[in-house]
């Protein structure tokens, strides 16, 4: 028989509190208020919530929202998993978030998975391709339920991811406070230690939130986190037509705040663009994106070789998307064609470019997919963006 450790003996005098919230510096800190946790317990015990998967050891539980439905879906580089976790809304009602394990298959021939997180149930932006702009905004998540997500992949899937995204249900600047404490706590030793350079924040342009985010950028410890901006449309007229933020915040005022975007060694600026048949994918919208890339561009010299050619990076990428119908679409998917020949056009226009392969289509757990039909179904919410027209 295995004897229990001290730490996980039950202690009826101590209330366990969630840590999945904390970074173990605060968790510490917190269970020196607590009588009879020593410091290296507290620390003992956070270590085994997020390494061994325990539900509860010392102070602390992991107060992981329960996983109720897993989908499985093969891709060429592997399974693509979806899972459903249950959490309840502001009224005490059951909502669910929905997370996407995504297999990659590196350079070196080794398999991965970046996890895709929600940041919110429901989104308010509106973007009218997007399966979660239906269900309007619930509410935010907290810091505990965006990590539990990650908790939920590692110990209860079993897949430890690799890349964090958050691309998932909702916009991550509007819930900016709750998801920088998410990657404090994803990125801590004791924890999950997901390095920041591996954890990527996608916004749909809120400039305000990404002048938050540059702020961050320049705390030691922090430089490496990566941004992603939802571009999807390269003038103002198509881009206000299917991303109502654009009406706030157009293309110039993002274009001039992205194009001082911290340079630190090895932090991400990616443009990601859903290419959607008949709205965003002639010969002149490639040469639009050109435009709006062009300034992102700026070589930074690193003075590795003495070569000026070489010693440039490109700043900026552009991951081109096909687009994946959302439930009632009035758009198809692209041909394979269709996707060829506008990566072409960008190359043509010197776009740093790649190409995203579609996975998880099947199961709606592709970009833009992510909002359950029935949970739509229960609440419909009036779609507003901060300054914008609903
Ligand atoms: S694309 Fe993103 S920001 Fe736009 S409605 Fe969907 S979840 Fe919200």
């Amino acid at each position: 028989m295995t004897a229990v450790p001290e730490q996980d003996q039950p202690r009826p005098e101590i209330e366990r509190l969630d840590c999945l919230g904390l970074t173990s510096a605060e968790a510490v800190d917190s269970a020196l208020a607590l009588r009879n946790v020593a410091r290296n317990t507290a620390l003992d015990s956070f270590r085994r919530i997020f390494r061994e998967g325990v539900r509860a050891s010392g102070p602390w539980r992991a107060g992981a929202p329960d996983v109720v439905a897993t989908y499985r879906e093969n891709s060429p580089e592997g399974e693509v998993v979806k899972f459903i976790c249950r959490v309840a809304g502001d009224d005490g009602r059951a909502w669910e978030t929905e997370s996407v394990l995504i297999p990659m298959i590196g350079a070196s021939g080794r398999s991965t998975y970046t996890l895709c997180l929600s940041s919110q149930i429901g989104c308010a932006m509106g973007c009218t391709f997007c399966e979660t702009a239906q269900m309007g905004l619930i509410r935010s998540l907290s810091a505990s339920e965006i990590v539990g997500q990650w908790w939920n992949a590692a110990h209860v899937i079993g897949i430890r991811p690799k890349n964090i995204v958050f691309m998932g249900m909702g916009e991550p600047m509007d819930n900016f406070d709750a998801v920088m404490q998410a990657v404090a706590v994803l990125k801590d030793h004791n924890g999950p230690s997901v390095p920041p350079s591996q954890i990527t924040i996608s916004t749909v342009g809120r400039v305000d939130g990404i002048r938050r985010m540059k702020e961050k950028l320049d705390t030691p410890g922090w430089h490496r986190l990566g941004l992603a901006l939802s571009l999807n449309a390269p003038n103002d007229a198509d881009r206000s037509a299917i991303m109502p933020v654009n009406r706030k915040w157009n293309l110039a005022d993002l274009q001039r705040e992205l194009i001082d975007w911290p340079r630190y060694g090895g932090n991400k600026l990616c443009i990601e663009y859903v290419l959607i048949p008949g709205v965003n994918d002639t010969r002149e919208h490639a040469a639009q994106i050109g435009e709006f890339m062009r300034p992102l561009v700026l070589p930074v010299r690193t003075g590795a070789t003495g070569d000026p050619e070489k010693d440039t990076r490109k700043r900026a990428v552009l991951n081109l998307i096909p687009y994946n119908p959302r439930r009632n679409s009035p758009w198809p998917a692209p041909a394979e064609e269709d996707v060829s020949r506008f990566f072409g056009w960008l190359i043509e226009e010197r776009v740093f470019v790649k190409r995203r392969r579609t996975k998880g289509r099947q199961l709606m757990g592709a970009c833009g997919q992510l909002g359950n039909e029935h949970v739509r179904g229960r609440k419909l919410v009036q779609v507003i963006v901060p300054g914008g027209e609903s």
